[in-house]
């Protein structure tokens, strides 16, 4: 028996697991990657199902194991906002809206508009997600985390509870 044969069909877990950081990977669309990945980077483009790696510390940004290929943050076109910490960190691509945006809203006002604002682009039909997010979903979940996070920290400096 050779080799190539005996590791042709790998386990689901083992598929989609990024070996860098050990990490369950996002399935993600070809499409995504097609609009991100640099062009040295997507001439080693292959054939099989890639995944995404949400990890903020891991330097991988796709990857499959079945075809032995991993792409890193310098191969995709657009920072990586959840492994950014400097700014900018992107966090709606269709609308170019940062973390640093929503950061400052909040300091300033106590609240943010810009989910509200998100959501009704969204709904008019204007959001590109799948090839301009590099996960290639849409950014609202990231958003709201992070206004939660914000709005959470904020009130924690103020009262326990
Ligand atoms: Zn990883």
């Amino acid at each position: 028996m050779s080799e190539c044969c005996s590791g042709a069909v790998l386990p689901r877990k083992a598929r989609s697991r990024c070996r860098i950081c050990g990490q369950e990977g996002q399935t993600v669309k070809r499409v995504t990657m097609e609009h991100l990945l640099t062009e040295p980077a997507l001439a080693r483009l292959m054939n099989a199902a890639y995944f995404f790696c949400p990890t903020p510390t891991c330097p991988v940004v796709y990857f499959s194991n079945e075809a032995d290929s991993y792409f890193h943050k310098g191969e995709v076109k657009v920072r990586v906002g959840i492994k950014e910490t400097e700014d900018p960190v992107p966090l709606c691509y269709c609308f170019g809206i940062t973390k640093q945006m929503v950061l400052e809203e909040i300091g300033a006002t106590g609240r943010t508009t810009i989910p509200d604002f998100i959501k009704a682009q969204v709904k008019a039909g204007r959001c590109a997600c799948e090839i301009k997010n590099p996960s290639g979903r849409c950014c609202l979940g990231m958003v709201m985390h992070v206004v939660f996070a914000t709005i959470r920290s904020k009130a924690g400096g103020q009262s326990a509870g």
